[in-house]
């Protein structure tokens, strides 16, 4: 629900565009590879208008990397891409009418503008682990005869912590505080 209050709506938005960065690094990390993308990440993919790749090029991607699960990383940039230039039009329409709040939406947009990198860094440190030439070409061995155990360890390499003010993915391990509504973590 909006509401004229730009202090309500900043927050409004806060959660919006922390739950959707969430969802969809998520859904990105729990896509296997090279296979058909699952319904959720086309779902996504579609309300941000993101044009899927071609399953070929899925598979030429997925073979000439050494990417061990996870979304194309040009699916998950433009879907996240997508998202903040969203929230930014969201952001924009609000009048701030008081300093505080006038705070509150320069805190979120200086936030916005990391958000790019810092996901796809992030995302690309999740599916290229840092691992040893050898257990890399191990586990690149165990992914292509998969079974139901690693499916669970999938969806574990998917989990990501949040933010409890405004449930955003923490990109940052380091970072104190959330660059979208300030909440300690
Ligand atoms: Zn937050």
């Amino acid at each position: 629900m909006s509401s004229d209050l730009p202090e309500t709506r900043i927050r409004e938005i806060e959660h919006w565009t922390g739950s959707y960065l969430h969802q969809a690094i998520t859904v990105a990390l729990s896509q296997s590879g090279p296979d058909e993308p699952s319904q959720d990440w086309v779902e996504l993919m579609s309300h941000f208008k993101v044009i899927p790749l071609e399953l070929s090029e899925r598979k030429r991607l997925f073979v000439s990397s050494s990417m061990l699960h996870g979304a194309p990383i040009t699916e998950f940039r433009d879907v996240i891409t997508a998202i903040i230039k969203s929230s930014r039009k969201k952001l924009k329409l609000v009048k701030c009418t008081d300093d505080s709040s006038e705070k509150m939406k320069d805190r979120f947009i200086r936030g916005l503008d990391d958000s790019l990198d810092d996901s796809v860094v992030f995302y690309r440190s999740r599916v290229f682990p840092k691992k040893s030439m050898f257990s890399e070409a191990m586990s690149a061995a165990e992914s292509r005869g998969k079974t139901a155990a690693d499916e669970k360890s999938i969806s574990t390499e998917a989990f990501v912590n949040t933010c409890n003010g405004c449930g955003a993915p923490r990109l940052r391990p380091g970072k104190p505080s959330c660059s979208f509504c300030g909440q300690d973590f």
